[in-house]
């Protein structure tokens, strides 16, 4: 039997330790109390005779979820550099010098 186990990530088929959740790129994208949450019902032995606890579960389930989540909104979104410039912020017409404080 192989006992390789990858990162949980959707898509993610890094190799991490198993009793690491995730690889440390996408355990970074889960919000700080589910990390919180994932270290408070993690029982150490767990890995081994494979009997997490449900709420460990639970807490897996939802930074999974979280991940993937702010990864199909990164993609939804493209780049974030190209709306740094948004135009109509500056209005218009408004370039020909004609200052009204004279
Ligand atoms: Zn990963």
């Amino acid at each position: 039997m192989s006992q390789h186990h990858h990162c949980h990530a959707r898509g993610c088929v890094r190799r991490v330790p198993p009793k690491l959740l995730m690889c440390p790129g996408h355990w970074r994208m889960v919000p700080t109390p589910l990390r919180a949450e994932i270290w408070r019902t993690y029982r150490p032995g767990q890995e081994v005779d494979k009997r997490p606890s449900a709420e460990y579960l639970a807490a897996a389930r939802a930074a999974i979820d979280a991940v993937a989540d702010l990864e199909a909104a990164r993609d939804r979104r493209g780049r974030p550099a190209s709306r740094l410039f948004a135009p109509s912020l500056f209005g218009d017409g408004d370039e020909g010098g004609g200052r009204a404080d004279g």
